[in-house]
């Protein structure tokens, strides 16, 4: 009898894919064995060609429900096997090359499990199976088994063992089983550190009390510690904020199921869809006009129009909805700006500040993760706001063909990420916050020393950001110093452009796309601060095409935070309509704001996010907002007001490559004048921004249009933009990536692969796929 051997690669750890193979096996009645290896699933059949086929397409075909295949081999092996079909212990290679599995929200029945009194796992907090159940946050080594995950130390007890050992159990070979006898002990703590002396059995009822009594919990979720509050408790809400140092940035709620949800949320089919993922995720949904759930809304979303919602993301944090029964403010457990904080002990030091209870388990968490964000526009256009637990680091299953084998992507500054391309993979990590502040930093560096450690990863090429300034830029150049390997500066518009192109699998194509890359800011090519770019791709090469007109950039980075500042810069063109924003400043702030304009402009910007606060400014939202891009999201939330949006856009010309924004302000201003609701403007001047999108690319004979820049994750203009040319044009916008900052790493890996001219000298070291497999179609 012929023996053949199966290689199976992409997310195949940690989701049942060996029980789902040995079972199968059994069935058919082939005998061999099946191994997780560091470079996917290794299987051996002992049986005739035609059955080995059929078992071959059937794993193809009906893998578990959250693998994901992107690689298979089929191949006759020169070994023979024994009798029967088992599942062996791994084998460790020194070269990696698999999806790492994401973190998996409780499945349904495991939520079930947990709440039927006569289970063996009711009220238990850490119930999984092969289906669910931590992954990324707990893995060490790999492949994914117990030994390589915080579950090493915590020895099965015999009756979970038998469903461990148990073919067809949803328990077999689960690397995350345990149950009451063999229990993950959990720890509440008051502010002085005592250990309140509770049964784990009624540890989630006692928290309910204590936040029914209007107590902040600070409670160890998946990816770290989360700050939770009764979501309708006025003072808890604002003590929260005071205590996190949080002044109005939204938090999300967690509701214990969908229907709770939709009591307070209009929620649409693929925003319950999206909620119920495996992922998790929080998604943004419309706020009813009558919540039922007594919801403080000025304290949660001030100004805002939809709210975060998520469901529970672990049985423990499902358990404690459950006692609750209504909404919970759940944001992640740190000060505001800071990374979340995971490792107990850390926790219980600076958690305990913010909250009246810390509530801790005895496993640890490896890699610290956000819960993720994401939005659907009203057309039902995705729009990931924050790419974090259950999504990242996987990237799939686009791969570019690269010069050296090892490379790593340092990203950009705000919203910092990383991104890897190893053997045949690339990871994009987690969000990783802002790289100004040396905390960020600290967590940047752990993050990329974990999937260094897990993947054996040693770059041998850096790219990073050409801004001068930025931080991570440095400490890129600083890893290039230590590991001695060439650094290659990138354009950050260039790179966000790459990144889109990338992940709608245009790089490769000749044909022309043109894309508009709007955000915040981004060093330029000239020395100026770019972000209202419009670039060509065509025959392979990349060009800027058109930009905004310039107008100056004041105080650095300052400008960010403070739309006034927009507001200033652009009326500059408009004395008479600067007493508009005078009551902004004090008289000290004014006179010295005036001298700076008056001198000659150093640092001019072409930025379509600082354009859009300085409109902000001018219809009198946020003059300092609390974070970069609330002043957009007010005036989004504003122009959704509009009550009929039908009007003629402001002009926005284009000549010689500029886009002229001063006759926009003109009637901008005009229509102020004549006491047009701000609804109104801020809906025309999105509608303006989409028709504009629409003139240029006809102006530019280009039917693909690419979007990427923190702008677009305006879901009222995305929706503006696809009802003006959804007919006429193929639009693209990113999918598994955030349009913002986070996408920069991803698009710097693409930007060499395709745009950097390889010095003629160095040797010619054209990375090989790996000639063993075959591809999926
Ligand atoms: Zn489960
Ligand atoms: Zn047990």
């Amino acid at each position: 009898m012929p023996v053949y051997h199966l290689h199976i690669n992409g997310l195949v750890q940690g989701v049942g894919f060996r029980p789902t193979v040995q079972q199968l096996a059994i069935q058919m009645g082939i005998d061999g064995w099946v191994k997780n290896g560091s470079d996917g699933v290794h299987i051996i059949c002992k049986t005739n060609l035609e059955n080995a086929k059929a078992f071959y397409q059937q794993l193809l075909e009906q893998p578990p429900s959250n693998a994901i295949i992107t690689q298979h081999l089929f191949e006759l092996a020169q070994e023979d096997c024994a009798k029967g079909f088992h599942i062996v212990s791994s084998s460790r290679e020194a070269h990696v090359n698999m999806m790492l599995t994401p973190d998996l929200a409780p499945c349904d029945h495991c939520r079930k499990t947990i709440s039927e009194s006569d289970n063996q796992r009711y009220l238990y907090a850490f119930t999984t199976c092969l289906q669910c159940g931590p992954r990324y946050s707990i893995i060490n080594a790999l492949p994914y088994d117990r030994v390589n995950t915080s579950m090493a130390q915590m020895q099965q007890c015999p009756s979970c063992l038998k469903e461990y050992d148990q073919v067809a159990n949803t328990r077999h070979h689960s690397q995350t089983n345990s149950c009451k006898s063999c229990a993950i002990q959990m720890h509440l703590y008051n502010t002085n550190l005592e250990e309140l002396p509770i049964s784990q059995d009624e540890i989630s009822e006692q928290l309910a009390i204590f936040l029914q009594k209007g107590k902040i919990l600070a409670v160890k979720g998946v990816g770290g510690y989360l700050l939770i509050c009764d979501a309708a408790n006025k003072e808890a809400i604002s003590s929260l904020r005071k205590r996190k140092h949080r002044p109005s940035k939204p938090f999300a709620l967690l509701y214990a199921d969908i229907e709770m949800a939709q009591a307070d949320l209009s929620i649409t089919a693929t925003e319950i869809s999206a909620l119920k993922d495996k992922s998790a995720p929080i998604v943004l949904c419309r706020i009813k006009n009558f919540p039922e759930n007594n919801l403080d809304l000025e304290g949660i979303a001030p100004g805002l129009a939809r709210l975060g919602a998520m469901l529970p993301a672990s049985p423990l944090l499902q358990l404690l909805a459950n006692h609750f029964g209504k909404p919970l403010v759940a944001t992640s457990g740190n000060l505001s700006g800071s990374p979340i904080l995971f490792q107990d002990q850390k926790a219980k030091e600076w958690l305990l500040g913010i909250a009246d209870y810390l509530l801790t388990y005895d496993r640890e968490i490896q890699a610290p993760q956000d819960d993720s964000l994401i939005q659907f526009t009203s057309r039902g256009q995705k729009i990931i706001l924050r790419r974090s637990r259950g999504l990242s680091p996987n990237f799939y299953p686009i791969n570019f063909q690269q010069d050296t084998k090892n490379i790593l992507a340092m990203g950009a500054e705000l919203k910092s990420s990383f991104a890897i391309a190893t053997g045949n993979q690339i990871f994009v990590s987690q969000f990783l916050g802002d790289q100004q502040s040396l905390e960020s930093q600290m967590a940047f560096d752990d993050s990329l020393q974990q999937v260094s450690t897990l993947l054996n990863f040693e770059p041998s090429k850096i790219l990073i950001d050409l801004h001068p300034s930025y931080q991570i830029s440095e400490n890129g150049r600083k890893i290039g110093q230590q590991k001695q390997c060439p650094v290659i500066e990138i354009q950050h518009h260039e790179a966000h452009f790459a990144a889109v192109l990338a992940e709608n699998g245009l790089l490769e194509k000749k044909e022309p796309v043109l894309g508009f890359i709007w955000d915040g800011a981004g060093y330029g090519q000239d020395g100026q601060i770019w972000g209202g770019e419009i670039f060509l791709f065509d025959q392979g090469s990349l060009h800027r095409a058109a930009h905004l007109a310039y107008f100056p950039q004041l105080l650095g980075n300052k400008m960010n935070k403070e739309p006034r500042l927009s507001a200033l810069s652009v009326l500059k063109e408009f004395p008479l309509a600067q007493k508009l924003i005078r009551k902004h400043f004090s008289d000290t702030e004014w006179q010295f704001y005036q001298q700076l304009l008056a001198k000659p402009v150093e640092v001019q910007t072409s930025s379509m996010g600082r354009l859009i606060d300085a409109v902000a400014c001018i219809l009198g939202i946020k003059p300092i907002a609390g974070f970069e891009g609330e002043a957009a999201l007010q005036l989004e939330a504003l122009a959704n007001n509009c009550p009929y949006p039908s009007y003629d856009a402001y002009h926005l010309p284009i000549t010689h490559g500029i886009i002229d924004w001063r006759p926009l302000i003109q009637e901008i201003l005009h229509d102020w004048q004549q006491k047009e609701p701000n609804e109104i403007i801020a809906w025309k001047f999105f509608y303006s921004l989409a028709k504009a999108i629409a003139k240029i690319s006809g102006h530019f004979f280009i039917d693909k249009l690419a979007f990427s820049g923190g702008v677009f994750q305006n879901a009222l203009l995305t929706d503006l933009i696809m009802e003006q040319l959804q007919q006429k044009r193929e639009l693209f916008f990113h999918q598994q990536l955030s349009p913002n900052d986070e996408c920069i790493s991803l698009g710097q890996l693409a930007w060499h692969s395709q745009f950097y001219k390889k010095d003629q000298s160095t040797e010619n070291q054209k990375y090989q796929t790996n000639r063993y497999f075959i591809e999926q179609s």
